[in-house]
């Protein structure tokens, strides 16, 4: 029979196993697969999937995790042992009948809003958004929660957050960014950006940013780069790390800033402990220290000046027509243009996170009762007229744009503001760590800024949830101090306020 922690760690360790496979799966859908595979592997994605939930679910799990919780554990084995249960006790709270209407309602759900956003109508989409949220109060009750239902949703994506908490931080970032935005719009400043527009080639794109990439410390021999549409990161353990990137011979901003961010994301997966693979030891803690990672990289590193000193005059080398005769100011000043616009993915670093606000208070209306699906559009507009000034001409460029709602993703959507807020948070404190870390990153020295995060963030796993590591990393709870003194800083320079 043996210790029941150690039976609890086979299932755990076969069941990260099969997630490992269907992870490869998955990347080849995105990457290499031929189109006609899509029935076949979508069948072979479920089937997988089906036998992992009924073997972590099983009834010997369970006997095992009981078992384990009276057992004298090391500090690594508790956070094993605490994290495994949670999953567990979430994964049994919700019946298989509700996993499946939750499913099939949303396979439909996703081609239905595919067609009402390319034919701009609401009207089509919204019984659906209805009947999803509908499931999503179902998970919630199912899985019960402290002051509201959207905490239950939260808790997928950013384990142990409450949405007061959030809510309270978001709410000190919204005048501070609504402020800033309307500052840098009335500055008069415009910096040129048509240079960006010119043939940049795309062998060169791919060079430029695997060089970045392995400067960043990302490891080859443990990971790798292709294309795909929609670029993302994925893992099969911290030794097989992939990344995706897709180019545009007139946009290499857009591959460039994308490999930096997913390499972000990439060295927090290779900077998982070995010893741990498999495990929530060795696993990240959430969605929102995730991005944390990669937004660090790309924002607060990426379109910095000292990023620039070092790789500008490489750029130029590589890039030497379209870079002809623009100066470094110029292409800092281009790389960090601030405009109000409708689609959240092509949002600059300032007006981003009011995009995310927007969500987030809409999605919590929606699920406090307090905003009908019906009034989607006209609350949508009006929040982008208050937070930006603009209001989108049509519900494809406004409600309709992102397709989280339509799998019933609601809860998602804050994990990427958090991830600025942290990595803010956290980058003062790799600042108090390294005092010299500017004058590194000016001379192309990535190493130790990889070096203090895999230590002080990645190394750890999920021993701390996202509140406490942040706590124990910075001596301070969240706060959105450290992200507003850093955009004040950086953006009344570059448009003189
Ligand atoms: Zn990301």
């Amino acid at each position: 029979m043996g210790k029941g922690y150690d039976r609890m760690m086979v299932v755990q360790r076969e069941v990260a196993d099969i997630g490992g496979a269907l992870s490869l799966l998955g990347w080849d859908q995105e990457t290499y697969m031929p189109r006609r595979g899509a029935e076949t592997r979508g069948r072979q994605l479920g089937t997988l999937a089906g036998i992992s939930h009924t073997r972590f679910t099983s009834a010997e799990m369970g006997a095992a995790i009981s078992e384990a919780q009276s057992e004298t554990l090391t500090p690594d084995e508790q956070v094993n042992l605490r994290e495994i249960a949670r999953s567990y006790d979430r994964s049994r709270k919700i019946s298989t009948e509700l996993v499946k209407d939750i499913t099939e309602t949303s396979s439909v759900a996703i081609e239905v809003w595919r067609e009402a956003r390319q034919n701009n109508d609401f009207p089509a989409f919204s019984p659906w958004i209805s009947r999803l949220v509908g499931l999503q109060k179902q998970v919630a009750e199912a899985i019960g929660y402290t002051d509201e239902p959207y905490d239950a949703l939260l808790d997928e994506y950013e384990p142990g957050a409450s949405t007061r908490d959030i809510a309270g931080v978001f709410e000190t970032l919204r005048d501070p960014l609504v402020d800033l935005v309307a500052r840098i719009r009335h500055s008069g400043v415009v910096s040129r950006a048509d240079f960006l527009e010119c043939e940049f080639p795309i062998a060169d794109q791919e060079r430029f940013g695997v060089t970045v990439s392995r400067q960043m410390g990302f490891d080859y021999d443990a990971g790798r780069l292709d294309v795909s549409p929609h670029p993302f990161c994925t893992h099969m353990g911290a030794q097989d790390v992939r990344l995706t990137t897709r180019y545009a011979p007139n946009l290499p901003t857009q591959s460039l800033f994308g490999i930096i961010h997913e390499a972000g994301h990439g060295l927090y997966e290779q900077g998982q402990d070995p010893v741990f693979e498999g495990t929530p030891r060795g696993s990240s803690v959430s969605l929102g220290i995730h991005e944390s990672q990669s937004r660090m990289w790309e924002n607060m590193v990426g379109r910095s000046r000292a990023f620039w000193r070092f790789f500008f005059p490489r750029f130029v080398d590589t890039f030497s027509g379209p870079m002809q005769g623009v100066s470094e100011d110029e292409f800092y000043a281009a790389i960090n243009r601030v405009e109000p616009s409708f689609i959240r993915v092509e949002a600059d670093e300032v007006t981003y996170n009011l995009h995310i606000l927007l969500r987030f208070e809409i999605e919590r209306g929606l699920f406090a009762g307090d905003i009908a699906v019906d009034d989607l559009p006209s609350v949508w507009n009006a929040k982008m007229e208050t937070y930006l000034g603009i209001v989108p001409p049509d519900d494809r460029q406004g409600v309709l744009q992102d397709i989280h709602w339509s799998h019933g993703g609601f809860g998602y959507f804050p994990t990427y503001t958090l991830g600025n807020l942290y990595a803010a948070q956290f980058y003062r404190a790799a600042e108090q760590d390294l005092p010299n870390l500017e004058d590194h990153i000016a001379r192309g020295e990535l190493l130790p800024l990889r070096d203090w995060l895999r230590e002080h963030i990645h190394r750890p796993g999920m021993t701390y949830r996202a509140g406490e590591l942040v706590q124990k990393v910075t001596g301070t709870p969240l706060s959105a101090s450290y992200f507003l003194n850093y955009m004040q800083r950086k953006f009344n320079a570059l448009y003189r306020l």
